[in-house]
């Protein structure tokens, strides 16, 4: 759908990368092996990390349709396929432990869905996606990135628990590989990242994914980027069955995604491919939140007359208030107006300006 697409912009993102990876932190988290996790409490640690501690490879899909479906990772929660073993394999120590869902499968009923390509590649499964406003606690985002409309907050999302964990959104890849609600009961999962990955699937064989969306919290407490791509549902640490890591890596970096390297696992987002509006609105409907001017205010004397000009109070001139002190800090006059004549033997003029701002006269 967007292979190719957005190559072309990558460039002007590459400064912005740059910059975000000397912020603290590119796209990508520190989820595996994160110290907070093991003490985190929530069922979903990563600690134990699947695929580098687990033997995750094995676990693979090598025999199924899905990856972790029916290796007792993924699936294991949900009332879909037989097997609830949470043993071995890659989701064991996985974000998909502890999901709970039961398979809802809610269907309908919301006006806006999200379609993903489905078992056969023809974007017939769509699921609804819902409104959260406001948003609740845990899912507070950062003000777009350098205003990137791609960082923009999602305004709609997944309501996991009403949903069926086992719905294949791609011929290899069921929903709760990508999200889980121990990761935040509201997901973003963005259709045209389940396609790449099912692209990657395709050329690589079975792809056990180690982490797809986190909500806002969830990523805060496992020591994730300010900005990690995994909160916004186009993100996957990914763990390769059958390949070396590092040819994953090189077809992720083909298909126009974001490559981050790490030991234990390849991550890959598209973030230079535009949001799904689905999840995210329409670029055009989104408004960057600038910060509100300061209010500043400085004195500036002509001959005898105080004047106090002031920028940042968007209502008119603000009320200024002056007082005139002498050198022994004794008030010789105040007065109200947007000039002041202090009287002979001042050796000090204050202006409280709007009740907000006190500026001294340097002499
Ligand atoms: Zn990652």
């Amino acid at each position: 759908m967007m292979i190719v697409a957005n190559v072309h912009l990558r460039p002007p993102f590459t400064v912005g990368l740059a910059a975000m990876i000397a912020v603290g932190g590119c796209g990508d988290d520190f989820e595996r092996g994160n110290p907070y996790q093991a003490s985190a409490g929530t069922a979903a640690t990563d600690t134990g990390g699947g695929a580098s501690s687990g033997g995750g490879t094995t676990g693979g899909d090598a025999s199924s349709g899905s990856e972790g479906a029916t290796t007792g990772g993924g699936g294991s929660s949900t009332t879909g396929p037989a097997t609830t073993t949470t043993t071995g394999g890659e989701t064991t120590g996985g974000e998909t432990t502890g999901t709970g869902t039961t398979g809802g499968g809610t269907t309908g009923g919301g006006a806006e869905e999200a379609c993903y390509p489905g078992p056969n590649m023809d974007w017939t499964v769509c699921l609804p996606v819902v409104s959260i406003d406001p948003p609740p606690p845990d899912y507070v985002y950062p003000p777009a990135y350098q205003d990137d409309p791609n960082y923009r907050p999602p305004i709609r999302f997944l309501e996991l628990e009403s949903l069926d964990g086992a719905t294949m959104l791609a011929p290899n890849f069921r929903l709760d590989e990508f999200a889980q609600v121990a990761k935040g009961p509201y997901a973003v999962v963005q259709p045209h990242a389940v396609e790449e990955i099912q692209l990657l699937r395709d050329q690589v064989g079975p792809i056990v994914v180690n982490s797809g969306y986190r909500s806002p919290a969830y990523n805060q407490m496992i020591g994730g980027a300010t900005f990690s791509r995994h909160m916004y549902g186009d993100a996957f640490d990914m763990d390769p069955a059958n390949v070396p890591l590092s040819t994953l890596e090189n077809l992720c970096s083909d298909s126009g995604g974001m490559l981050v390297q790490y030991q234990t696992h390849v991550h890959c987002d598209w973030r230079f491919d535009p949001v799904d509006e689905v999840f995210f609105g329409k670029e055009s409907d989104w408004m960057p939140i600038f910060p509100a001017p300061p209010m500043v205010a400085h004195i500036e004397r002509s001959g005898t007359v105080f004047t106090a000009p002031a920028y940042g109070f968007d209502e008119g001139e603000p009320l200024r208030r002056w007082t005139a002190l002498s050198a022994d800090g004794r008030v010789l006059a105040r007065s109200v107006g947007e000039s002041f004549e202090p009287p002979p033997g001042t050796a000090t003029v204050t202006v409280e300006v709007g009740g907000l701002l006190f500026v001294t006269s340097d002499d």
